[in-house]
């Protein structure tokens, strides 16, 4: 049977150039990178090689990047050792509702320990406006967390004048850049951003592994302790062959990240026309242009949106509801929540996300087949309604 991925804001497949880099890491290169003999010194090597090579894509020197075990812990370290750094200044942390959990949890944390959190609203669009942070900004704000792309929604946030209304109150900036990271050019010092956080398995590297840009003379306490690895500022032997891969997928992307936005985009405009004009009731969430490559995320009304990847499933054909980290939960998204969508019609969202091994056929037979899901489901729903199910 015919199979579709359409979950790449979920994860990405491994490039098999970036495994080819990765295999003998598990093997003959298996030297501990802290050992000063010549096989730990060759995987030393193989670190610094990949921290410059993701360095490169983000703009930064070597020495801001610092890796992490995911996307996740680097949201974690930024927020509170960000916030722990600076605990005599004060206790005030500003964020968005449309955060990733990683965020959300970690400012969830910080209020159970005596922190204020605000939670910005977003337009109906998605994005953020600059006045809303710009009147909760307080003398006692000490960071300012903002993603640059919505896992969801695939929203884009204005980050740069975000960035530069915090620094003009002396307030440091982190931005969860793990699903812009590969899909836009990011230039941390064009950014201005302090803090930012990536992720290798969202750019065809593997899972596991992911990295903190911090800016040049940013004080943020450690989160790991222990030994001495990462400048002595994020301790645990590293993940040496997950290292090599992010680095390796790191040049991959920005080797080829022109043509990937450019290719990525026009399957995604195709899809969002096909969809919008062959199925009725359904509607585009978030800002159409200021958004992911490859994101679409829809609401069809009047059907569950559970039930419409179940049924997809059956066809080969792998989407999500919201974002993977919410399929164990049966609350409607956080996300999709912000926009003020009417919690019956939010139950109806798809998100397919597009990467670089997504054709054309691929969005015609997903297309094809959602329309006939779609129409069944809705013929369910209206015999349901008349029984007064
Ligand atoms: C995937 C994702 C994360 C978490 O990264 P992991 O490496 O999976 O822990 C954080 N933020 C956003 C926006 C993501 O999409």
């Amino acid at each position: 049977m015919k199979q579709v991925y359409l979950d790449y804001s979920a994860t990405t497949p491994v490039k098999k150039e970036v495994l080819q880099e990765m295999l003998p890491f598990f093997s003959e290169g298996f030297g501990n990178p802290s050992s000063l003999y010549s096989p730990g010194q060759a995987s030393k090597e193989a670190i610094a090689t990949a921290r410059m090579r993701l360095a490169s894509l983000i703009g930064a020197s070597e020495r801001e990047v610092f890796f992490t075990s995911s996307g996740t812990e680097a949201d974690n370290w930024a927020i509170l050792g960000a916030c722990d750094a600076q605990s005599k200044k004060g206790k005030h942390v500003i964020t968005t509702k449309i955060e990733h959990h990683a965020v959300l949890h970690s400012c969830e944390f910080l209020e159970k320990h005596g922190y204020r959190v605000t939670y910005l609203e977003v337009g109906p669009d998605g994005v953020v406006g600059l006045k809303a942070l710009e009147d909760a900004i307080t003398d006692e704000t000490v960071l300012v967390s903002i993603m640059l792309i919505n896992n969801e929604i695939g929203t884009m946030q204005p980050v740069k004048e975000l960035c530069a209304a915090a620094h003009e109150r002396g307030i440091l900036f982190h931005t969860d850049a793990v699903q812009a990271l590969g899909n836009v050019p990011i230039d941390v010092k064009d950014l201005g951003i302090d803090l930012m956080s990536v992720s290798a398995h969202k750019i065809y590297g593997p899972k596991g592994v992911g990295a903190l840009y911090m800016k040049k003379g940013t004080r943020i306490s450690n989160y790991m302790h222990g030994g001495a690895q990462e400048g002595k500022k994020r301790a645990g032997t590293e993940n040496l062959a997950g290292i090599v891969g992010f680095g390796k997928a790191a040049a991959l992307a920005e080797g080829n990240l022109g043509e990937h936005i450019k290719r990525v985009t026009e399957l995604r405009e195709y899809l969002i026309d096909q969809v919008l004009s062959e199925i009725p009731d359904v509607f585009l969430n978030g800002n159409r242009k200021l958004r992911h490559p490859g994101n679409a995320n829809f609401t069809f009304k009047y059907i569950e949106g559970e039930a419409a990847l179940l049924l997809l499933d059956t066809k080969g054909i792998f989407v999500s509801t919201g974002s993977a980290c919410s399929s164990e939960s049966l609350e409607p998204s956080h996300v999709l929540s912000a926009l003020n969508i009417p919690a019956e019609f939010i139950h109806g969202s798809l998100r397919l996300t597009i990467g670089d091994f997504t054709t054309k056929e691929d969005i015609d037979y997903v297309v094809g087949e959602l329309a006939a899901i779609v129409v069944r489901l809705r013929e369910i729903s209206s015999v349901s309604n008349e029984k007064g199910w």
